[in-house]
């Protein structure tokens, strides 16, 4: 069982204590392996972006303003380009990830191209989106540097639609035609992953409509993975009834003589959640405390590394202890760094301490990264840069890990100016 916790800055920090379980001597803290992909002004870039949004008002200005501008349409999207954006995504297309994609590969840091156009809800714009994920897919075929390709069902189906499914609510003719429709361009999605074994990971969303997906992406899971892992689903581990559902599954997935994926994460709509339940007089479907998550998500891990012969797991986090303690889990089971059941994914832009030591360390390590019309990609940004406010306590150990490192690097320019200077003498 993992240790306690200790509540410091708003975070609740577990103590991490490397013990010979670890396999190999994995420390987050090696900030030279965590942005040795970065240049010196990337950095600097990065140390802003940070100082911006550690600030909650600074960040809340910000978002004001740039949503301000892009109301009004000044034209500060080369500003964005070159700031956050280039920070947290790969680029406009596909093609212009390609570069992000060679780098990181350099570092033994895998892609997952992640669409990240919201907002959009005709019949057109979701096949639109159809076709774009099956790029990713086609662009994914035999490369391994591409291990992964993601979609949200909120992206191919109407969000309303996908509640009132769930809600029970009578549908009408029409609808049941929308919801054919989704459904025709999910299995169009997953068949072409099939076909080109490239696993496909389905994102978790609001509990309004997860029911809806989850229903969706079963099917997908019974029809493509009879063989191997092609399907991947999402649980959010602060929902309460998570680890049933993940008991649930793999049940579902013993009966069906088919092999379970999941991507484990934690759950982004925390707020969206109380709020929502608050409003109908509900209970929160989200755990009541930080810790009640920590555990869930720890104990999901092992419960997958305790059924590996029949599940394989994403661990989507930026939380240093559950990664770390993933590791010790992997080798407690005798399973090497780069068994193809576990993988580590991080969102790209954050927690390189996590992806790059890992990946150094010879584990399977993916990036999400976002790519898409700066515009578009804009809802994207704005939620990263709530996430990363002192509130969320995630900005604070960022621009600690980048301020570690510039200063790591100035120290061994100056050594080097030092030594130049001795050798010319
Ligand atoms: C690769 C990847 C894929 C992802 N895919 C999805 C997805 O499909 N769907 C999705 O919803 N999210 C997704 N996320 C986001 C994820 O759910 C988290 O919001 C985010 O990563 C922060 O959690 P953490 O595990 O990094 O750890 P931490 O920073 O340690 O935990 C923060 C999280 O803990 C939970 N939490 C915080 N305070 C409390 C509290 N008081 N009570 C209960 N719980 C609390 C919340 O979930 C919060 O986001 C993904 C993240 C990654 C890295």
């Amino acid at each position: 069982m993992p240790e306690r916790a200790e509540y410091r800055d708003n975070l609740y920090i577990y103590p991490i204590v490397y013990t010979m379980e670890s396999p190999l001597e994995v420390t987050f803290e090696d900030t030279r392996v965590a942005f040795s992909y970065k240049s010196d002004q990337e950095l600097r870039k990065a140390r802003f972006v940070f100082s911006v949004v550690n600030h909650p008002w600074a960040s809340a200005v910000a978002t004001a303003l740039v949503k301000g501008a892009l109301a009004l349409r000044l034209p500060i999207q080369g500003l964005i380009r070159k700031t956050v954006f280039q920070h947290f995504c790969g680029g406009e297309s596909i093609e212009s990830a390609e570069s992000t994609i060679l780098h990181l590969a350099n570092y033994g840091v895998n892609t997952i191209l992640d669409y990240s156009v919201e907002g959009e809800d005709s019949e057109e714009d979701f096949d639109r989106t159809t076709q774009e994920i099956l790029h990713t897919v086609q662009k994914a075929r035999g490369r391994k540097q591409i291990p992964f390709c993601v979609f949200k069902v909120s992206g191919l189906a109407d969000a309303l639609l996908l509640e009132k499914v769930q809600s029970g609510k009578a549908v009408t003719d029409d609808e049941i035609q929308a919801l054919e429709r989704a459904k025709g361009r999910i299995d169009k999605i997953c068949s072409r992953a099939y076909e080109y074994d490239v696993p496909v990971l389905i994102d978790a969303e609001e509990t309004w409509i997860q029911d809806t997906v989850n229903m969706l992406a079963y099917e997908m899971m019974e029809r493509y993975n009879k063989e191997s892992t092609i399907v991947f689903i999402t649980l959010q581990m602060y929902l309460t009834d998570a680890s049933k559902k993940l008991k649930d599954a793999y049940h579902m997935a013993t009966m069906h003589q088919i092999y379970l994926g999941v991507k484990l994460v934690r759950g982004a709509y925390m707020e969206k959640e109380r709020e929502r339940a608050a409003e109908f007089g509900h209970r929160s479907p989200v755990h009541p405390t930080k810790e009640a998550t920590d555990d869930a998500f720890n104990n999901a891990l092992a419960f997958c590394l305790d059924h590996k012969q029949r599940i394989s797991v994403m661990c989507g986090s930026h939380n240093e202890y559950s990664n770390y303690y993933l590791t010790v889990l992997m080798s407690k089971h005798g399973m090497r760094p780069a068994d193809e059941r576990v993988w580590f994914a991080q969102l790209y832009g954050m927690s390189d301490n996590i992806s790059f030591n890992l990946a150094r360390a010879g584990y399977n390590v993916a990036k999400y990264v976002p790519y898409g019309p700066v515009r578009s990609v804009m809802p994207y940004l704005f939620r990263r840069a709530e996430e990363n406010t002192s509130v969320y306590g995630q900005s604070s150990r960022e621009l600690t890990l980048i301020r570690k490192e510039l200063r790591r690097r100035r120290g061994v320019n100056e050594m080097g100016m030092q030594m130049y200077g001795y050798i010319s003498l």
